[in-house]
């Protein structure tokens, strides 16, 4: 789950990481109020959930109070990498001496947090890493100290980063807080970038990205809070609330499938016999009729969809539940586009005997039903 910068900076608060003050507002009214209160120079930020906002225009140093209100309203009516700005975030302008970059995120291959760092900060790490990967340092820790790691630790890496050693000292304090919250909050990722030094030798935290794993979410109620409805896409929120995962991509052929693996191989075999995915959407192992037509809805909004195809391997999910699910859809509203099915294991027999009659077509083997559907879906 992602969370916004200045939620993310509430935790940091909460962790005894510095990073200046602020006011989320979601009005142009709003910001100037809050600006006034601060004092000039303030810094207006779009909170959206994406990085390179600055770079889209969606932060904003402001000098005069009388140009917060049409900088506020301007930045509100951006749309950044397709999301509405709905909120700004209303914080002191800092003096930046220095940016640098400094994250902590899980490592799969290695099987441990690491840290990384770069002493250029502020750009998009991902342009260092590829134009100059040299640049960019790790700095790996078993998952068991984590959490009462001491930034004294630390003083080797953040003295790569930073020349003074008083700044190094700052930012070694600042990764053992990282981490700690990195583990306490089950985060995927914390990013700081810019962790900055301000005019006063303050290392500070002036940008913040905090990723939580969902499959931890139960463990922390106060975080599901900071969810933001607005900035998820509404179909897969939706999905989930229905028991369903569900992933939008960008191909013509709409794909129902239980299981999470089977529909993993499934959208492999569409894109091995040329096809294109148009979702990945995973009904569940349990067989209930109704989610299946929750699907049909959920891929039919998708005007990519050009045809179907469900692939059911009968388990605890029963075929015939899963046909009777089909014909609910099919009474309740027309689809548009051709239905490719493929039925079996668990009462296969009956639920093929269900969809006898109808204009669906069945195919006997997973190969079929994907080249089926990319000779309708077109290639890629
Ligand atoms: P991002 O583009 O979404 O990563 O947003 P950031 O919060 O990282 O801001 C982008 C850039 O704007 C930073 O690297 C800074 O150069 C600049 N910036 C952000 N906040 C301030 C501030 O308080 N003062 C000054 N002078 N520049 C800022
Ligand atoms: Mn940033």
């Amino acid at each position: 789950m992602k969370i916004h910068e200045y939620q993310a900076k509430g935790l940091f608060r909460e962790y005894g990481i510095p990073t200046p003050d602020g006011q989320a507002v979601r009005t142009a009214d709003e910001a100037v109020a809050a600006a006034e209160a601060m004092g000039l120079p303030v810094v207006l930020k779009a909170q959206v959930h994406v990085g390179g906002r600055g770079k889209a225009g969606g932060v904003k140093v402001v000098t005069k109070q009388e140009d917060v209100g049409p900088t506020a309203e301007k930045i509100l009516g951006l749309t950044i990498k397709d999301l509405p700005v709905r909120q700004l975030l209303v914080t002191p302008a800092a003096d930046i001496a220095k940016e640098v970059y400094l994250s902590i995120l899980i490592d799969r291959g290695a099987r441990k947090a690491v840290f990384i760092g770069c002493a250029d900060g502020g750009v998009e790490i991902e342009v260092t890493a590829k134009e100059a990967p040299e640049k960019i340092l790790r700095l790996e820790v078993p998952a068991a100290h984590l959490a009462t790691a001491k930034g004294l630790e630390f003083h080797n890496f953040t003295a790569k980063l930073f020349s003074h050693a008083d700044q190094a000292a700052q930012a070694a304090d600042i990764m053992a807080k990282m981490a700690r919250l990195f583990v306490e909050k089950d985060c995927s990722l914390v990013e700081i970038n810019p962790l900055i030094v301000d005019g006063k030798g303050k290392v500070v935290a002036l940008d913040a990205k905090v990723l939580l794993d969902d499959n931890a979410l139960f463990r922390h109620p106060e975080l599901v809070a900071l969810r933001d409805m607005d900035s998820e896409d509404a179909d897969e929120l939706n999905a989930k609330e229905e028991g369903l995962s569900f992933i939008r991509l960008d191909g013509s052929i709409g794909c129902m499938v239980n299981g999470a693996g089977l529909a993993m191989a499934t959208m492999d075999t569409i894109k091995h016999f040329g096809g294109d995915p148009a979702n990945f959407l995973d009904v569940g192992g349990s067989s209930n009729p109704k989610k299946v037509v929750t699907a049909f809805k959920m891929i039919l909004k998708d005007p990519n969809v050009k045809v179907i195809l469900i692939n059911i391997f009968g388990g605890i999910t029963r075929c015939d539940d899963i046909a009777r699910g089909i014909l609910a859809s099919l009474e309740e509203f027309e689809v548009p586009v051709p239905i490719i099915v493929r039925l079996i294991g668990t009462n296969e027999a009956e639920g093929r005997a269900l969809l006898e009659g109808t204009e669906l077509i069945s195919a006997a083997t997973l190969e079929q039903g994907a080249t089926k559907a990319a000779r309708i879906g077109g290639t890629a």
